[in-house]
């Protein structure tokens, strides 16, 4: 019901970037290889994800919108095997209660695509012709225009802007296939070309995360017992007052992990003073059955099976990397 979609609204949808960070995630799962973000004033007024990935048939462009439909999580094999992102099947429903969407895709068995409308109402939506490539484009306009309180607590176009292109920012790092492009009022903010290789990767980094980073970064890739580590660690002199530039990725899911945290805090105290916090953007590579990504699916945490053998594989590497470039 409308209500329920709303009440599930509140746990997902809380602002512009919590829309774009469902529907990047939803073009991945689909397998697209190009995606373009289109905004408008923060996202409030319009976020745009169109993707070449997969796209829907007629007949499950009204499921897409329905609550739990779609949930991908059949039996306990699945929850624990977990491969893609989206597994709880009620972003779209939520989205479309709370704003006014358009979802136009094409499977590419026909020609033509077909799109659906929804404005935050509890109807059928009825799907219509649309002129669509294979894939989708999800339009979501002037969010939370039916939940004025809820529209109160949204901060400027600029923090929301900011809050949306650290979405942008931790999704582009996660998928370097994957060829990304964000506009906001129709600026080009970010153009990312697709390539998996040293080249294009390094120059995704420097782009999303500055050259500054890049320049003083460390390179690492260590491999050992099954589990791999690679990416840029910030050098001491480069850490921050904030803790504004840490990508943890494992397989490919960017997370946040005490026993993470621990072992990179733990690896830099000899060199960090205190308030400061150091840079990374790192990619963890582990056995997925021995991950669970389930714990809480919209906070991105994970349980690690092997939770002492992972903290010290990091603390171990990172220490190591840093002791050998130490003043
Ligand atoms: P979930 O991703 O958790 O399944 P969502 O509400 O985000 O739930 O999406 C519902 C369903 O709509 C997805 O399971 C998928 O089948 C379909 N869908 C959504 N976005 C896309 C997309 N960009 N490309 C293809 N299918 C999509
Ligand atoms: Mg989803």
């Amino acid at each position: 019901s409308r209500l329920a979609n709303q009440i599930a609204a509140g746990e997902v949808v809380e602002r512009p970037a919590s829309v774009l960070k469902e529907l990047l995630e939803n073009a991945l799962d689909a397998g697209a290889r190009q995606i373009t973000v289109d905004v408008e004033q923060g996202g409030i007024k319009l976020v745009k994800v169109r993707d070449d990935g997969g796209g829907i048939g007629p007949d499950d462009l009204p499921l897409a919108l329905s609550r739990h439909a779609t949930s991908k999580i059949q039996s306990q094999e699945d929850l624990e095997a977990i491969g893609t992102l989206g597994f709880r099947g009620e972003a779209l429903a939520a989205i479309s209660s709370v704003s006014r969407l358009t979802l136009a895709s094409n499977d590419g068995d026909q020609p033509q695509g077909w799109q659906v409308t929804v404005e935050g109402r509890d109807m059928a939506p009825s799907v219509a012709p649309a002129a669509h490539p294979r894939g989708t484009t999800v339009t979501m306009r002037d969010l939370f225009f039916n939940t004025p309180a809820r529209r109160r607590f949204l901060r400027t176009e600029k923090t929301e802007f900011n809050h949306l292109e650290e979405v942008f920012r931790r999704v582009a790092l996660s998928e370097f296939q994957t060829g990304f492009r964000l506009t906001h009022n129709q600026k080009v903010i970010h153009q990312l070309p697709a390539g998996d290789d040293a080249t294009l990767r390094a120059a995704r980094v420097a782009r999303l995360c500055g050259r500054a980073f890049m320049e003083q970064a460390l390179e690492v890739d260590i491999e050992h017992g099954g589990l791999r580590l690679h990416g840029w660690m910030g050098l001491p002199t480069f850490s921050r007052a904030q803790a504004d530039l840490q990508y943890f990725y494992v397989n490919g899911r960017v997370i946040r992990d005490k026993v993470v945290s621990h072992a990179v805090r733990q690896a830099y105290s000899d060199v960090l003073y205190h308030g400061r916090h150091p840079a990374y953007v790192l990619f963890f590579e582990v056995d997925p059955a021995l991950v669970d990504v389930n714990v809480h699916p919209t906070k991105h945490e994970v349980r690690f099976r092997e939770q002492r053998q992972v903290h010290d594989f990091l603390f171990r590497t990172l220490h190591r990397a840093i002791a050998e470039v130490r003043p």
